[in-house]
């Protein structure tokens, strides 16, 4: 079976781990922190803070802004449940803002209308969280200056886009936003087997997702609410997690990131291989923006369902049948049953529902060979033949 997503460890990765499990911490060392400088350095942003997971970067950005019962948090229905649960973890509400037909992120005409409504009901957003789907960069500008006029906070979900650009910034500078969550589960660009971060210009954020990540537990004096008792002294002045990412994975991440470029460049040739031999057959291809770079996570087709005489469901099966893992990114998370008893029901964000009727995720990962992507190819071909 060729996957949807592989990741790539070399001997250098390898070397790098060994080397921590034998002579350094293993957690709580100088992995992490060398890690975050790695990332935000890379990205030109002020903080990173890494945790166990994207999953956690999205709950303590959270929790650093400030959301709690009685507020709501936006976000895009075509993601990966996590991009919405961070709310539900708060005791806030969750709502969604169907997304655009074309870049299929979050639609920023309909994010304005749905505002100018929530204004009227007093139900503003307090977070909205936009989603870089596939990797390719929302439109930050338009929803920075809707955040300036309704006062809400930004939260990037940029699971699938380190490596990317907007404008002239990386993904993860935080030009547009408070701030940018990666993660660097094996399926995403980079991999610290599970883990993430959260990126930001605020010391002040940075600080307060620190806290959350580690118990809300703080050996700073200038934290404190008296002065130390002893060297052993800490205090806990929040509630916090234990959402820590190990060493070994930070120093994995270090060595990972050395080939960012290379892993992304290599992505984009894969997508302009496919752009050229899918260009005839009856499919709508990925588009990608002009002034903006993608991290390239995914490579999702939508069937032209009106010029083939086969269902979406038989042409997946019959890519899987013969050897090829294609994939399919997102079910619409209103219609999940857990949004569905809250209120949410099918209909209720049709663009996102239309694509998840249409989409299928190809295969698409740096290893991906030239033979293994002319039998996807061939395969999809065959498969949308009746
Ligand atoms: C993978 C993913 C997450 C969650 O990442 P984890 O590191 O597995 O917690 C969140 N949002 C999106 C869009 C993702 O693809």
């Amino acid at each position: 079976m060729i996957p949807y997503g592989r990741h790539e460890i070399t001997q250098a990765d390898v070397d790098t781990v060994i080397d921590v499990l034998q002579n350094q911490f293993l957690t709580q060392g100088a992995q992490v922190p060398g890690f975050e400088k790695t990332v935000a350095d890379y990205c030109g942003v002020a903080h990173g803070v890494a945790v166990n997971s994207a999953t956690s970067a999205l709950h303590i950005a959270c929790l650093a802004l400030g959301l709690g019962k009685g507020d709501w948090l936006w976000t895009s229905p075509l993601t990966f449940v996590a991009s919405a649960n961070c709310g539900l973890y708060c005791g806030a509400q969750v709502d969604f803002v169907d997304i655009d037909s074309k870049t299929y992120n979050m639609c920023p005409v309909k994010l304005e209308q749905k505002l100018v409504e929530a204004e009227k009901q007093g139900r503003l957003p307090k977070v909205v969280v936009p989603v870089h789907l596939r990797g390719e960069p929302c439109d930050m500008a338009a929803i920075a200056a809707l955040a300036q006029r309704f006062g809400f906070k930004v939260i990037e979900d940029a699971s699938h886009a380190i490596g990317g650009r907007y404008g002239t910034q990386k993904i993860g500078a935080c030009q547009h936003s408070d701030i940018t969550v990666f993660s660097f589960h094996p399926v995403k660009i980079v991999t610290t087997a599970e883990g993430g971060m959260a990126m930001t210009n605020d010391d002040d954020l940075a600080q307060r997702m620190g806290l959350f990540r580690s118990h809300g537990i703080t050996r700073d004096p200038a934290l404190m609410t008296k002065p130390s008792e002893g060297a052993w002294y800490y205090q806990q002045i929040e509630l916090g997690y234990n959402y820590r990412l190990t060493d070994l994975q930070a120093a994995l991440g270090i060595s990972q990131m050395q080939r960012l470029d290379d892993i992304v460049a290599q992505r984009h040739l894969l997508a302009d291989r496919y752009d050229k031999t899918l260009a005839d057959m009856p499919l709508t291809l990925p588009q990608r923006g002009k002034t903006a770079y993608s991290g390239l996570h995914l490579y999702p087709v939508r069937l032209q369902l009106d010029q083939i005489d086969v269902s979406h469901r038989e042409v997946f099966d019959r890519l899987r049948s013969s050897g090829i893992g294609v994939n399919l990114h997102y079910i619409p998370v209103h219609t999940q049953p857990y949004y569905q008893g809250m209120g949410f029901k099918v209909g209720d964000f049709p663009e996102a529902e239309k694509y998840y009727a249409e989409a299928i995720t190809l295969p698409l990962f740096p290893t991906l060979t030239p033979k293994e992507q002319a039998e996807v190819v061939a395969a999809l071909k065959t498969a949308i033949t009746a």
